[in-house]
């Protein structure tokens, strides 16, 4: 049985992952149950939380299909970029710190950012990590970088960075049409190469870790922490 094999850490196959896939569809709690045993036999009861803030919202040229920011989206905030400012970012911090959250992604709209975007990200991460008091891990989602933007991101101190591939490789095309797959993973192959250079909030160090937007490879924090 799936479940019990799942429950000894082995690992699941693709005709295991397609059978999941159909329970989903047809039974649903049996599926939930299952995963409420895995979670609580791996993570007990705990949750590692984390933020998001804008650095930059709106005006991007691209096309992908699941994006607010997008020009080509109808939500009415869209068209114009907007920034926030360095000093907004660090106060969303101290925030998110001040409700344990283990780290903030800041998140700009655009497929790749200009000198000065990266510039504004490169001032907010280190004033964060300045704060002894605001003891945060830092991700970003910029889109495509160039080894140095890289090599400036990762020593001002981000440890994160979220890659935006939101499907998979066969798929992608079926909801982006301006850029390809490989081209978002483009930036995290480049993080990786750099090491890790402030590791103040985390305890692990090598090279930068992805992020996919809630799954990740950390033990969470308990529940209830103060
Ligand atoms: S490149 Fe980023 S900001 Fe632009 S539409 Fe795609 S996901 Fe949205």
């Amino acid at each position: 049985m799936i479940g019990s094999r799942a429950l000894e850490n082995e690992r699941l196959d693709r005709p295991d992952a397609l059978f999941l896939s159909e329970l989903a569809r047809d039974d649903p709690w049996e599926l939930m149950h299952w995963a409420y045993r895995v979670r609580v036999k791996n993570f007990a009861n705990t949750v590692r939380l984390c933020s998001i803030v804008p650095g930059k919202l709106g005006g991007c040229p691209e096309d992908c299909k699941w994006c607010a920011q997008s020009i080509h989206s109808s939500a009415p905030e869209a068209k114009r970029p907007q920034r926030t400012t360095i000093d907004e970012i660090h106060r969303t911090a101290k925030s998110a710190h001040a409700n344990h959250a283990a780290s903030m992604g800041i998140v700009n709209s655009g497929y790749r950012p200009t000198q000065h975007d990266l510039d504004e990200v490169v001032g907010a991460i280190r004033k964060i990590t300045s704060d002894n008091n605001c003891e945060i891990e830092l991700c970003a989602s910029l889109g495509e970088l160039t080894d140095e933007q890289a090599r400036q991101l990762a020593q001002a101190g981000l440890t994160r960075y979220h890659h935006n591939l939101e499907t998979s490789r066969a798929f992608f095309r079926e909801v982006v049409t301006t850029h390809g797959y490989e081209q978002r993973r483009a930036p995290w192959v480049s993080l990786r190469a750099q090491p890790v250079t402030m590791s103040r909030t985390s305890s692990k160090t090598g090279p930068h870790r992805p992020c996919s937007r809630g799954i990740d490879d950390s033990r969470p924090p308990p529940l209830g922490r103060t």
